[in-house]
């Protein structure tokens, strides 16, 4: 008789629908209450309508779709515990004990400081008395598991976020068709792809449209590199390449951490060879469309496992991150993959890049 909840947070990503689809299929399959919490941990503080039960056809039909139809915010009050003692009002009220969270490692952070803070925000509710004895006694532990939805495959943990597959696509399908116009009038294309501080996106997609450059965060050039890109450039033109593709990461620096950017790389371009090149920054075209088939299946698996999770959990169990790992849907210990994560941008920020990528291990 305690029920769920689902709710996206941070940025969206494609494959989310699909993840809130099987958490709440699975929950209900199992005998248990689902809720949407719309507009991430804005909807939990405000509660009212914001906070919905859901059924096993409220969830239909949106596997395939993009973003998120439950809505997906920031919120400041969150960060507050004024905030979150509402929060956890509104839970209680309803009698949801069982949270998944998916989002980014913020999302992921609030959600773990909540069930820290959760004994002595019902303390709190009880003196006030906002909640009963009973209450605070039938719901005294808050069981929470994340999922990690975000295009930039930048948390640490797990092989793959979700989301990331679909972004792929869209940025590989704005290549291609760039090609083909840059082919017919050898042109050079510069492509600015997402990805903060973490090179997958902009690494992958280098890889499989054959781009001459790729410009990293976590790998900054040499400073003589507008020679060597110039150089590069020149040989593929010489050898009979009729387009070049350059790509650059939107995080991407030089070794002062100054920003390497894509009009950078078209002055140097424009200044030495006089190619005629082009910019394309994809932008949030990367987030957009519906999730590919690989994103479809991994938010399934991922969702119908942080359900399983949250019912298996006792008193003593540490909060979870559902990861995937090789081929297997696994459970890893949040707070580990946050701190990690965490570790990852502040050694980036601190221009140890090397640091960073060890780090971040194999994800
Ligand atoms: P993205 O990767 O897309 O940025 P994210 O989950 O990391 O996703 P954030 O903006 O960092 O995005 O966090 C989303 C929300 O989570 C915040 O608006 C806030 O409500 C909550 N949150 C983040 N960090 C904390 C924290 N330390 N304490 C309480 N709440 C937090």
């Amino acid at each position: 008789d305690k029920g769920l909840a689902v709710f996206t947070s941070g940025g969206d990503s494609q494959g989310m629908n699909a993840a809130v689809r099987a958490c709440v299929r699975m929950a209900i399959y199992l005998g248990c209450k689902a809720y949407f919490i719309r507009e991430g941990y804005q909807g939990m503080v405000d509660g009212g309508e914001y906070i919905q039960e859901a059924n096993w056809a409220s969830v239909s039909s949106i596997i395939h779709r993009g973003g998120t139809i439950i809505g997906s915010a920031r919120c400041k009050d969150f960060r507050e515990r004024a905030g979150r003692l509402k929060a956890a009002n509104n839970l209680i009220q309803r009698g949801i004990t069982n949270l998944v969270v998916i989002g980014g490692d913020g999302s992921l952070t609030g959600a773990n400081l909540f069930r820290q803070e959760w004994s002595s925000l019902l303390e709190e509710l009880l003196k006030d008395g906002t909640i009963t004895e009973e209450q605070r006694k039938k719901f005294d532990v808050l069981h929470i598991v994340g999922l990690v939805g975000s295009i930039d495959n930048d948390f640490c943990g797990t092989d793959m976020t979700i989301g990331t597959d679909s972004a792929l696509h869209r940025i590989i399908e704005a290549i291609d068709a760039i090609s083909s116009t840059a082919y017919s009038h050898q042109r050079t294309f510069i492509m600015e792809v997402m990805g903060r501080h973490c090179g997958y996106l902009p690494v992958v997609a280098g890889i499989i449209s054959e781009a001459d450059y790729v410009f990293l965060p976590e790998y900054p050039p040499p400073n003589d590199w507008p020679g060597k890109l110039v150089l590069k450039l020149e040989q593929e033109r010489s050898a009979g390449q009729r387009l070049n593709i350059v790509i650059v990461a939107e995080g991407a620096m030089d070794r002062e951490g100054n920003p390497i950017t894509a009009e950078h790389v078209k002055k140097v371009i424009d200044d030495r060879l006089k190619h005629d090149a082009r910019i394309t920054v994809l932008g949030h075209v990367q987030r957009g469309g519906n999730p590919s088939a690989f994103d479809r299946i991994l938010a399934c698996r991922m969702g119908a496992e942080a359900t399983l999770a949250l019912m298996e959990a006792t008193e003593e169990s540490v909060p979870v991150v559902i990861s995937l790992d090789g081929n297997q849907a696994v459970r890893v210990p949040l707070m580990e993959c946050v701190e990690r994560t965490q570790a990852v941008a502040k050694a980036m920020a601190e221009r140890r890049w090397a640091d960073a990528v060890k780090l971040r291990g194999r994800s």
